[in-house]
């Protein structure tokens, strides 16, 4: 049996903090490693995890926004100079310039490795795929791998991953939608935004403007308890929550997603290891 399981390289959001890194995470389906969002740290990450970033071939973005983007550029460049020769990423409109510009910022020093005989692939011919509808996504991979819009301030997309008998979902950053409840409907793990988990700062805070922010974010992002609510009308099998500011309450977050959500619930933490295979839960 081909072994699948997701790694979770970072766990944190915007806020830099020591324990959680940039959100990304692996999906390891045998020996094909597929990498979903790049945030800060994630090179560092995957080596901690075993998982050398040269042998990733697949980046899928769910969004261009900072905390998701932040570890590219060392990706990009560190993976090619580990011996990566080929690319193929799959995000939303407007990777193509991103990753053009990052060229563009690194085009002497590219052009000052490559002078010292290593070829350009892998850097220069990236193949990248943007979604122009939601749907079906072919890019190589021998999988059904589906995508559909997430309910966040920019455009932004979860992806269903069918591999064999498993069905892995990753929503990216959203407020509750019915659209990723379809994505995610009879999946065996759901690893699901729940940015809006108590934290001590948070729900104790006179701070006026914490407070205002903390209602902004009511719109682009999810509570333990709606995270729950989606993994329930989904009908998932284990719910994953991440994507946490610093000093969240761990067990309270779990809590809140139980009230509603009666399958396994994991409240991750950076490199943990989720074996899709059977659903226990391993901690590095
Ligand atoms: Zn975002
Ligand atoms: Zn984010």
């Amino acid at each position: 049996m081909t072994e699948v399981k997701v790694t979770m390289l970072g766990t944190g959001s915007p806020r830099p903090e020591l324990e959680r890194s940039g959100p990304a995470q692996v999906l390891t389906v045998g020996d094909t490693h597929i990498l979903v969002d790049c945030g800060e740290g994630t090179t560092a990450q995957l080596m901690k995890a075993g998982i050398a970033p040269e042998k990733i071939h697949y980046l899928f973005m769910t969004h261009l926004h900072s905390d998701h983007v932040f570890g590219y550029g060392q990706f990009l460049l560190g993976g090619w100079g580990l011996g990566r020769r080929k690319l193929t990423i799959v995000g939303p409109k407007g990777m193509k310039h991103f990753h053009e510009t990052i060229l563009h910022l690194f085009e002497e020093d590219i052009s000052y490795r490559t002078s010292l005989g290593r070829p350009g692939n892998g850097v220069l011919d990236v193949n990248i795929i943007e979604i122009d509808e939601p749907g079906e996504i072919y890019c190589g991979l021998p999988w059904k791998i589906t995508t559909a819009e997430m309910l966040h301030n920019v455009l932004t997309y979860g992806y269903r991953f069918e591999v064999g008998e498993k069905t892995v979902v990753l929503s990216g950053d959203t407020a509750p939608t019915s659209d990723l409840v379809k994505l995610s409907k009879d999946a065996d793990l759901l690893v699901m935004d729940a940015c809006l988990a108590p934290t001590s700062v948070y729900r104790h805070t006179d701070s006026a403007e914490l407070k205002e922010i903390w209602d902004n974010l009511q719109k682009e992002h999810c509570t333990p308890e709606q995270a729950g609510r989606i993994g329930k009308e989904a009908g998932v099998k284990t719910l994953v929550l991440t994507h946490f500011l610093p000093n969240i309450i761990e067990e309270e977050t779990k809590q809140e997603a139980a009230a509603v959500f009666a399958g396994e619930i994991i409240v991750s933490r950076d490199l943990q290891v989720i074996p899709v295979t059977n659903t226990v839960s391993v901690h590095h």
